[in-house]
């Protein structure tokens, strides 16, 4: 293989684990790896983190440089771009792809300043144009799909979560692990503490199946029925502004054009009307279940699967099946 200056994407980690989807990272930058015939390097970065070095091989990386020190335990956008910046500088990497999450999102900003690059963010589709990278950006709502076409030497992309799939993993592939000696130095960042999500919540970003909650709930004790039946099915909890407004859910779970942009196999919509605003964030989904009273509503008209009726009659009843097919017992109806 050509020794090129080298794609690289940005492993970030979250509890010395590897992101969700550092794995869809992978995928997107194995491939433009074998256009561009250049090695594919992985930047491992965090306080422990050296034993998933051979996972990111695994699933596609040629090279992985290690970046390890204490100091890296948990994110700080200051100290992770130093410490990125001086390698991508030191390896020459010109083009570095990193997830659209919050913590990416940060990074590449500052990155972006630090090498004098180009961004595009929140990109849903790569190619390499010449030796540089050309990106498709969703924008508008989806509405404009916007081709951007990088003029600087080093070239950032922050990716969408779930518009590539996961790499597939093959055991022992041969690659090769590299530390990197960061000195973080001081730093005017302190950080405080980690507040954990709720136990057994699937991350909405990251989730194959979405079960959102909005108004036709009837009040913040509606989300008990959403909660049980995506628990019953393995799903995050989604839910509309209008039920964040009102505070029956924080924030965090809203989807939408200033909540979450999602891209779920399965998404179940329960009492959401389906306001331009909230599709914004999920019309990309697979499947699109809505149960909803009014069938004339966006939603219903969106859905691939549209079931008319009240969801505190109705989703008891699917929980019910599913437990029932499971083996295990019905749950009881929430309060309105
Ligand atoms: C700048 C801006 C940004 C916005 N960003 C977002 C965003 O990111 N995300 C977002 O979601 N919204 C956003 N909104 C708000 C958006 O316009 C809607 O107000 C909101 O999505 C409506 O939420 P909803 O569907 O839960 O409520 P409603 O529109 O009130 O719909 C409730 C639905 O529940 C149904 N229903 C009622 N009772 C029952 C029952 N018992 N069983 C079944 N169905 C029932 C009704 O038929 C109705 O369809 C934004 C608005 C603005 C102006």
């Amino acid at each position: 293989m050509a020794e090129g200056k080298g794609i690289a994407i940005v492993a970030l980690t979250q509890r010395g684990a590897p992101q969700a989807m550092v794995y869809e990272l992978l995928t997107a930058g194995r491939a433009l790896a074998e256009k561009a015939k250049e090695p594919l390097y992985a930047v491992l970065i965090g306080g422990k983190v050296a034993s998933y070095a051979q996972d990111l091989i695994d699933h596609g990386a040629d090279k992985v440089s290690l970046v390890e020190n204490p100091a890296l335990e948990n994110f700080t956008d200051e100290l992770y771009a130093k410490a990125v910046a001086e390698l991508a500088e030191k390896e020459n990497f010109d083009k570095l792809l990193l997830p659209a999450t919050v913590a990416g999102r940060s990074l590449a900003a500052r990155l972006s300043v630090r090498l004098r690059a180009g961004l595009a963010a929140e990109v849903c589709e790569i190619s390499i144009n010449g030796t540089g990278l050309k990106a498709k950006r969703s924008q508008y709502s989806g509405n404009i799909i916007s081709e951007v076409e990088f003029k600087s030497p080093v070239q950032i992309l922050t990716v969408q979560a779930m518009v590539f799939p996961r790499a597939e993993k093959q055991a022992g592939r041969a690659g090769q692990t590299v530390p990197f000696a960061f000195n973080p130095g001081p730093s005017g960042i302190e950080f405080m503490s980690f507040q954990p999500e709720e136990a057994n919540e699937v991350d909405l970003g990251a989730a194959e199946r979405i079960v959102s909650g909005g108004r036709g709930l009837g009040n913040a004790e509606g989300f008990k029925i959403i909660r049980d039946l995506a628990h019953s099915i393995g799903a995050a909890v989604g839910a509309s502004r209008a039920v964040v407004d009102s505070g029956w859910i924080a924030y965090r779970h809203q989807v939408g054009l200033t909540g979450r942009a999602v891209h779920p196999k399965l998404y179940i919509a329960c009492g959401i009307s389906g306001q331009i605003q909230h599709l914004a964030g999920m019309s990309s989904s697979g499947t699109i279940v809505a149960i909803n009273t009014d069938p004339d509503c966006p939603m219903m008209q969106l859905a691939s699967v549209s079931v008319a009726g009240d969801v505190n009659e109705l989703i008891p009843l699917i929980i019910a099946e599913i437990r029932k097919r499971k083996g295990s017992a019905a749950p009881g109806r929430a309060a309105r």
